[in-house]
């Protein structure tokens, strides 16, 4: 499990928090200074902006906005559009997807908009006179801004609903990237109107007004398709996060095959891992896992041999009979399922004590997995018994998360044993 000390953890934040501050205030103020300082602080102003007032935004109807999530779903998933709209209504909980959570969204952002466009004008101004480019630019800086906030926000929110010490029902949201496209589609006519009325004024033409904006949405969406790859991996990841059942086994072999392809790719993996494995040790992250990717940071070429030297024996109990082979899942009064691992032979107790979940007709024995990480391991659970993580929780000896839940439910199994009513 991942331990972290809370004050490190502080520290470390607001060590990272001035250095990046400190990057950017050395940058000269252009499009994207002003994009990156004042769009987010902008978009919260336009929240304090509708808890006065109910906004200026009237266009932005909550059928107009259910039609555009549609219209979303069917623009980023194609052929896969029936499925998304199942699997996002089945996550239950799509908060981000509310109607009136992303109006006040939708709201908040246009204000944030408009009021970073009256500011940056005024700013770049004294620079020099303000023209198509700079004001194309301007969009493209607050559509990339957009994006990497969502992305950021998007990976903050899965890590705190996969975390296996989340306490509560935890409130799977994949609907948070469809969101992002309604609001991107709001911002990008918001930011073609506001730039085309600025930019035309003084000409009376409804013509050059016309002309202006179908150019700005023309930079907009090329600004746009250009963060779409990254958009269709950065989702896929996120849904692999929630849905360890479909994640690909052999996670070590596959990056060796990738590292070891090229010296370019060795290189770039080495820069990753290694930012990677700085930031889990400011943040005060230990775990056995990042060790093996410490060593294999290293050394890259000895992959293949760093990921046998770190095979595991991996313990479960496991049931047999009546067509079941599976490893053995715990209920919880909840519905969830666990699965514990053991390290030691303290597996030989669990086992005798398992027996009372086995239905009749099924025998209680003992298996392993050689793994080298935990996650690894955790990964085959998930695709042996083929349950996401919603469903299935896998646990690990020596973990809080092991000890409260097997404290739990072994309590609650031994009123069991003792013949008293569940
Ligand atoms: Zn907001």
């Amino acid at each position: 499990m991942l331990v972290t000390d809370p004050s490190d953890t502080v520290d470390a934040r607001r060590r990272h928090v001035a250095s990046a501050a400190a990057d950017l205030e050395a940058s000269p103020v252009d499009e994207l200074y002003m994009a990156f300082w004042f769009y987010g602080l902008l978009h919260e102003c336009g929240h304090v902006v509708l808890a006065h007032d109910r906004g200026p935004s009237t266009e932005w109807r909550e059928n107009n906005l259910a039609d555009l999530i549609e219209r979303v779903i069917d623009e980023s998933f194609g052929d896969g559009a029936a499925t998304a709209r199942e699997s996002i209504r089945a996550a239950g909980t799509a908060r981000s997807l509310d109607l009136q959570v992303l109006m006040e969204e939708v709201q908040a952002d246009v204000i944030g908009v408009r009021l970073l466009f009256a500011a940056a004008f005024r700013v770049l101004g004294r620079a020099g006179a303000i023209t198509d480019e700079t004001a194309g630019r301007l969009a493209v800086e607050v559509v990339t801004m957009f994006g990497m906030f969502h992305y950021m926000n998007g990976c903050a929110q899965i890590a705190r609903d996969a975390s296996q010490e989340f306490e509560g029902e935890p409130g799977k949201d994949l609907g948070f990237n469809v969101a992002n496209g309604v609001r991107l589609n709001v911002v990008a006519d918001a930011l073609a109107d506001d730039l085309a009325a600025v930019l035309s004024s003084g000409d009376d033409g409804e013509e050059t007004y016309e002309r202006i904006r179908a150019g700005m949405l023309g930079v907009i969406s090329e600004a746009i398709e250009r963060q779409a790859a990254f958009d269709r991996g950065h989702h896929q990841a996120m849904r692999l996060v929630l849905y360890a059942n479909e994640r690909g086994a052999d996670v070590y072999g596959r990056l060796a095959e990738h590292v070891l392809a090229n010296d370019a790719r060795a290189l770039y993996f080495q820069d990753e891992a290694r930012a990677f494995l700085a930031l889990a040790s400011d943040l005060g992250v230990r775990h056995p896992d990042l060790d093996l990717l410490a060593a294999i940071a290293d050394a890259p070429r000895d992959t293949h041999r760093l990921v046998s030297e770190h095979a595991t024996t991996f313990r479960l109990a496991w049931v047999t009979g009546d067509g079941v082979d599976l490893p053995l899942c715990v209920p919880l009064s909840d519905g969830r399922l666990i699965v514990f691992v053991f390290l030691t032979d303290a597996l030989g107790r669990h086992v005798e004590r398992a027996r009372i979940w086995a239905r009749p007709g099924w025998a209680v024995g003992r298996a392993a997995i050689v793994a080298p990480t935990e996650h690894e391991a955790r990964i085959s659970i998930h695709r042996l018994v083929d349950l996401d993580a919603r469903d299935l929780t896998v646990v690990f000896e020596g973990s809080e998360a092991f000890e409260s839940l097997s404290r739990s439910i072994f309590q609650r199994a031994g009123g069991v044993e003792a013949g008293e009513a569940t």
